[in-house]
């Protein structure tokens, strides 16, 4: 008898061919957002969302290990059987507080935030508005919502305009991340909210990349760009900027108690450890404290793209701690990825499925906890690697 699965030999032979074959890195090293040890070498990290430096932040361990000594670990269950304890509520507060909506629900994830939503959100009746480089959590939650899914080109508010005027269904839902995870650019929002609003639909933006990072207060683009009262679901992922894990829904109590009842992920699925929520509550009063993290952060971004631009390289239309070299095919994406790599800096070379194809990319991704120094010798050996 055949084995039923030796149809993955071929299909991993396929990847190897293709340069898409993608091997599991494992980091001897914590993580944090400036350094890196793998393989038994210290690198420069320019590979990890810890944009603000809080995953090995102090006050944040301190948080977890006091927390695991009254709370225990393991939630047991659901969060609505017994799973959700006082200090997932209180970090549901604080989110709410610091995001200015009534409510906010906490997932285990952002992956699981954005499926949630959506599929509460939209049926076999209704139509989704969805960006074309949108993440691919929120492609899976499209899907599987069962609605009508219009993709428009990236950013491209005449193609979304032309989509929504001949839509007839019962309820519209445009979904668009804020900070475009791979290109670092931004999403045209004052634009989609305004078309939001002349069509009557639902507007959830993912904020995954920019809570914490973007806007005074730091909750992100919709704030940078004063949009907030525009929008209705506000995804967010505790995950990059704060250094933590799980995904929130920020938003109206009518919106937070539906998705209690309705989002598959959230009912069907046991609490994330009460820990986790303790580090996350830490994160957020960390970033209320330390405007000047996130203000550095962009800063040195745009002296570092400023730089790249200047040495000729490719990066798209980053504005912010996300900066792309766009390279093209996977073959050169990765031997430039290893030629870094021997130099001592890992930047991690990107290919389809995560970009489309012709798209690879080197992803460069800053964290406050980079010296300038650091940006400045990550520029010129891009310079020499890209060169020969
Ligand atoms: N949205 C976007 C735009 C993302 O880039 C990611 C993570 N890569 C997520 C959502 C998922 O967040 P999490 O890692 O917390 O599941």
């Amino acid at each position: 008898m055949t084995d039923p699965l030796s149809w993955l030999d071929g299909a991993l032979a396929d990847l190897d061919r293709r340069d898409l074959r993608r091997t599991l890195l494992m980091r001897e090293s914590p993580q944090r957002g400036d350094r890196i040890e793998l393989g038994g070498r210290t690198l420069a990290n320019f590979g990890s969302n810890d944009y603000l430096g809080l995953a090995c932040d102090e006050r944040l361990r301190r948080a977890v290990t006091e927390s695991v000594e009254n709370r225990g670990w393991g939630s047991g269950a659901s969060p609505l059987v017994t799973g959700r304890g006082s200090l997932h509520a209180d970090l549901e507060i604080e989110l709410a507080r610091f995001e200015g909506t009534e409510a906010a629900l906490l997932f285990s994830t952002g992956f699981a935030a954005n499926v949630g939503a959506i599929t509460s959100l939209v049926g076999s009746e209704d139509i989704i508005f969805s960006d074309a480089k949108n993440h691919a959590s929120i492609i899976d939650g499209c899907r599987l919502s069962g609605a009508q899914i219009q993709i428009y080109k990236h950013g491209d508010v005449d193609d979304l305009r032309q989509s929504l005027a001949v839509s007839r269904h019962r309820r519209k839902l445009i979904v668009t991340d804020t900070l475009f995870s791979m290109d670092g650019d931004i999403a045209p929002l004052p634009h989609v909210a305004e078309l939001a609003r002349e069509h009557g639909a639902m507007l959830l933006v993912d904020e995954a990349h920019a809570t914490g990072v973007f806007g005074n207060e730091g909750r992100g683009v919709c704030e940078h760009l004063g949009v907030e009262n525009d929008v209705h679901i506000r995804v967010g992922t505790l995950s990059k900027g704060l250094g933590s894990i799980g995904g929130f829904v920020a938003g109206s109590q009518a919106l937070i108690g539906w998705l209690a009842n309705r989002a598959r992920p959230y009912v069907f699925s046991t609490a994330m450890p009460e820990v986790m929520a303790a580090a996350g509550s830490a994160a957020i009063q960390a970033v209320r404290d330390e405007p000047f993290r996130r203000q550095e952060l962009l800063q040195r971004a745009a002296a570092l793209r400023e730089t790249l631009k200047s040495h000729g390289l490719h990066i798209g239309s980053s504005k912010s701690q996300i900066i792309p070299v766009f390279l093209g095919s996977p073959g050169k994406t990765m031997q430039a990825a290893a030629d870094l790599r021997q130099a001592g800096f890992f930047v991690p070379g990107i290919r389809p499925p995560s970009v489309p194809e012709g798209e690879s990319l080197l992803r460069i991704s800053l964290s406050w906890l980079h010296q300038p120094a650091q940006l400045e010798s990550l520029a010129n050996t891009l310079r020499q690697v890209l060169a020969t």
